[in-house]
């Protein structure tokens, strides 16, 4: 049997007209386990129409309302957070306890969503001027569209729209089409919760989908999670078109060894940081930068790590490490360890032809593989692999490593390992990355910071939820006001200054 996906718009499911579609695959048989439909402008078209109609209720339902409904909606996400993490792993690869943790990681972006009351709080100064008072208000910018990639289908959705559409926005979410089942059990959730119809739409599709969206006049905030080279396009498309527009991309993420560092501690946090979720994570680890003497050491704690890993499917139960999403990227990921060696580099763990628990059939599988002696020229360390090889880099220095990972042209998440304060402080200060760890391997922020990289992991300015979400997803503006006092003075052409 095949599971057949469509859109959600208005509060239901939309079939649409279209008939382009694309394959659902189950990433641990190799088989296609549904397909889903692929809107044209059409479908785009009704679903910009339903938020846009929903808009003015929306805007104006008070913030408690609002607030109701966001309560509604995380209680019926934590309520339904394993069948959704089966949900995920099922079609995305990643072990089901992964796929929960992303599902937990989402739902703190709604209970962050759920204090609204106070985060629109603006300002107020009384007597700016004799009698006159300045206060600021945020409203919502109206209907806002979001564009993620695939290897959060839960998680990254939700660091858009619960805090926009708690800022009283409408929204039309396009999900990955290798992984859109997540977004429409939301949509059902949401519903259930209480939210009226059209406040919450799911598009499916491709290019077509999100060209639509990114040229709808309708349209006015654009935010987009995925690869860097789309990140370009969506930004200047999006600006060019008038939108607000955030645009995170990929990621090239650098740990940090000193010398100093407990290496039994280093070595667990790269193994769990760049094998988890088979490395298809934007805050994995791909590159360890070993500073000398200790790169060997290192690099043999590793290893002996790695043996131990234990790949197979999402669900079963002693499974670690799932495959990977499609053939395709398999096949690419699995092409650089050839590559990497033919470049100079050291095969330290050969991850092709794993031993995968309950046979590895048709499924898109690649080990864990551990490169090292890699250098910055090399096709493995420039470009980002997105899959399970870790590369280990030697570097001469701190200065030699802090050199190397700034001049890296992304900047989405590095970490420092090290018992040296000083260092520690030093490299969070000098490093030229939007979100470190020290001695934390996935410094991932929570809801009420904000996520996001620098460089070329993020086009824009507005970083994805916390505050920055929020005014993201909201206009502020600012009143002056006098109330008629019986002092007051006349005409006057001089400019406004207080006094
Ligand atoms: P992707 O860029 O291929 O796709 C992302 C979204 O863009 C999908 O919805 C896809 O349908 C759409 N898309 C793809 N090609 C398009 C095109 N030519 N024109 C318009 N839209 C297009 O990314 P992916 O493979 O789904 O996800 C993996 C990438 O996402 C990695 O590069 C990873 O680092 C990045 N990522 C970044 C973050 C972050 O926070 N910076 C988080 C998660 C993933």
């Amino acid at each position: 049997m095949t599971k057949h996906v469509t859109h959600w718009i208005g509060g239901k499911p939309f079939g649409g007209e279209s008939d382009r579609r694309g394959d659902i695959f189950e990433p641990a048989s190799g088989r296609v386990a549904g397909t889903v439909d692929f809107a044209g402008p059409r479908e785009v078209d009704a679903a910009v129409a339903a938020a846009k109609a929903a808009f003015p209720g929306w805007r104006d339902a008070s913030l408690s309302q609002r607030a109701k409904v966001l309560f509604r909606f995380r209680e019926l996400v934590d309520a339904h957070r394993g069948e959704l993490a089966r949900l995920i792993s099922s079609e995305h690869g990643k072990v089901v306890s992964d796929a929960a943790g992303e599902v937990a990681r989402g739902l703190e972006v709604a209970e962050f969503a759920c204090g609204i009351p106070h985060l629109l709080k603006g300002g107020f100064s009384e007597n700016v001027s004799s009698r006159v008072d300045a206060y600021s208000i945020l409203q919502p910018v109206g209907v806002a569209a979001g564009i993620t990639p695939f290897n959060f289908p839960a998680m990254v959705p939700m660091w858009m729209f619960p805090v926009a559409i708690a800022c009283g926005n409408t929204f039309v979410l396009k999900p990955s089409e290798k992984d859109p089942s997540a977004s429409v059990r939301l949509a059902e959730l949401w519903a259930e919760a209480g939210l009226p119809d059209g406040v919450f739409n799911v598009v499916h599709g491709d290019k077509a989908a999100v060209d639509g969206l990114l040229r709808h006049p309708d349209v006015r905030a654009v935010s987009f999670v995925g690869s860097t080279p789309i990140a370009r396009y969506i930004y200047a498309t999006a600006a060019a078109n008038g939108k607000r527009v955030q645009a995170l991309g990929g990621a090239k993420n650098h740990m940090l060894v000193l010398p100093d560092a407990d290496l039994d501690l280093a070595a667990d946090a790269a193994v769990s940081a760049g094998f988890g979720s088979a490395g298809e994570r934007c805050m994995a680890i791909s590159v360890v930068v070993a500073v000398d003497p200790v790169g060997d050491e290192l690099t043999a704690k590793i290893k002996e790590r790695v043996a131990g890993l234990r790949v197979g499917p999402g669900d079963h139960p002693e499974s670690q490490m799932g495959p990977l999403v499609t053939r395709a990227h398999r096949d690419k990921v699995a092409s650089y360890l050839d590559g990497a060696v033919a470049q100079g580099a050291t095969l330290a763990v050969d991850g092709r032809d794993p031993d995968v628990l309950g046979g590895a059939g048709d499924g898109f599988w690649l080990g864990p593989a551990v490169l090292d002696h890699v250098t910055p020229d090399m096709d493995a360390y420039r470009d980002e692999i997105f899959g399970p090889v870790l590369s280990v880099v030697r570097a001469g220095s701190y200065e030699a490593a802090m050199e190397l990972i700034s001049a890296n042209p992304y900047g989405n998440g590095t970490a420092i390992f090290t018992n040296d304060g000083g260092a520690a402080r030093r490299f969070q200060n000098e490093v030229e990355v939007g979100m470190v760890g020290v001695n934390v391997p996935i410094p991932v922020p929570m809801a009420y910071y904000s996520f996001g990289g620098w460089k070329d992991s993020l086009f824009g300015d507005s970083h994805a939820h916390g505050m920055e979400g929020v005014h993201f997803y909201t206009r502020t503006k600012a009143v002056t006001a006098r109330w008629l006092d019986p002092s007051h003075g006349g005409v006057n052409l001089g400019f406004p200054t207080s006094g």
